[in-house]
């Protein structure tokens, strides 16, 4: 039996060397001919490919005709290239004249198959020369690596997912640990102001000024634990995807005027911070959470007073563009960095020039950004340290249109 056609000889046949010889696949001189050569390069996986100087194809085995659909009498005469559309790492002239430098050359390369199917393949080059050392035809063999490609990117995308995954879990135990710590200290300072308070009250005994003045500070360590419980629940919230909007049509004026009205009263104390309010003349009507919007006014009207020691007015404006309805709070407070701009609406961040001025979460900002976010809006902050800060709230504006 012959290992390549599988014709099988009689004993007398083999016996017989005229015969041996006759035969096509005879393996006793060592040798096979081109018709043979031809059909042993068909039995290869492999795409074989031979083209001339000028890129057409002057070889096609079986191979190129199972991995890309064009049959050889199709690829014969063709131009390479623009027949399975290559796209190479980098361009043809300089591959080809690297090939001129080093005759053999492999690499990664893109094709497209008859039926529009994109295949990734890895080709080895090799240059034929004449007798005289002129670079003539290119063998190339392609091996189709799709599949493995495939995997691999599958495996990447698997690991990437995953690593976004231990990232995101390792932030919410870094901010779980944070917020413990600082929770235990902020919730303590007013808790301990408060008994103090209280017990001093017990002592004013008939002296009304000391009894009013006892009296407010026993509610600002009130307000200060409300925040700051109210800001735990709302980050709490935010995370386990319990933070829900209950949006209505509203006048964006109107809840600033109302906003500013109550913090005005709660501030009745404090002269040093006038606060001037700039409305509309028309309406600013947004879809929006009336709570959660006068939350994220009250948050930024606090922080304009909190970091304005000096006192100085704080100014607020409603106003619109063709597709935003904008809130600005300004201050002439302390000012914030240009680094330290970039970090206002992260978790727990309070920039370095608060020093001892008051004490915070560093949640507020953090609750108004998301709030904003979750509105479609966004935030600007404008700010130069010493002078004073601007932040405006944008949020899409709702036209008779929309
Ligand atoms: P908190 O006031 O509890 O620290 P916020 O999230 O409201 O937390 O603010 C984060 C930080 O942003 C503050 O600690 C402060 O550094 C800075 N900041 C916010 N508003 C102002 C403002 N109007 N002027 C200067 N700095 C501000």
């Amino acid at each position: 039996m012959c290992s390549v056609c599988g014709t099988s000889k009689s004993e007398s046949e083999v016996m017989d060397d005229s015969s041996a010889a006759n035969h096509p696949h005879r393996r006793t001189h060592l040798s096979i001919t081109p018709t043979e050569q031809a059909r042993l390069l068909d039995l290869s996986n492999d795409a074989i490919i031979v083209r001339d100087v000028n890129n057409r194809i002057i070889y096609w085995n079986h191979g190129a005709t199972e991995i890309y659909g064009w049959t050889r009498d199709e690829a014969i005469g063709q131009d390479l290239h623009h027949l399975l559309h290559t796209e190479f790492e980098i361009p043809l002239e300089q591959l080809i004249i690297r090939l001129h430098q080093h005759d053999r050359m492999e690499g990664e390369v893109v094709q497209v198959t008859r039926d529009g199917r994109r295949r990734t393949l890895w080709s080895r080059w090799a240059l034929d020369r004449d007798a005289d050392g002129r670079p003539g035809a290119i063998l190339t063999t392609y091996n189709d690596i799709t599949a493995r490609k495939q995997l691999e990117a599958e495996r990447e995308r698997l690991y990437e997912a995953e690593r976004a995954a231990r990232t995101e879990a390792e932030a919410a135990l870094k901010i779980r640990e944070q917020f413990l710590s600082i929770a235990s200290h902020e919730l303590r300072t007013p808790l301990t102001a408060l008994i103090g308070f209280v017990h001093l009250l017990s002592t004013a005994g008939q002296n009304p000024d000391r009894v009013s003045s006892l009296t407010v500070r026993i509610t600002q360590q009130t307000q200060r634990l409300n925040t700051l419980i109210n800001q735990m629940l709302d980050v709490s919230r935010l995370q386990h995807g319990q933070f829900v909007l209950e949006r209505q049509m509203i006048d964006l004026s109107g809840v600033v005027v109302e906003v500013v009205e109550a913090f005005r009263a709660m501030q009745e104390l404090n002269p040093h911070h006038p606060l001037e309010v700039h409305t509309a003349d028309a309406s600013v009507l947004v879809l929006g959470d009336p709570h959660r919007l006068e939350q994220v006014l009250h948050n930024l009207l606090s922080n304009a007073v909190k970091y304005s020691p000096a006192g100085g007015v704080v100014r607020v404006r409603v106003g619109q563009t063709a597709t935003d309805a904008i809130v600005e709070v300004a201050d002439q407070g302390i000012g914030i960095s240009l680094e330290a701009q970039a970090r206002l609406f992260e978790p727990f961040y309070r920039a370095q020039n608060v020093g001892q001025i008051s004490s915070g979460f560093g949640l507020g900002l953090h609750i108004v950004g998301e709030i904003v976010q979750r509105h479609g809006g966004r935030m600007e902050v404008e700010s130069t340290e010493g002078q004073g800060s601007t932040f405006r709230v944008l949020l899409p504006r709702h036209t008779n249109a929309s």
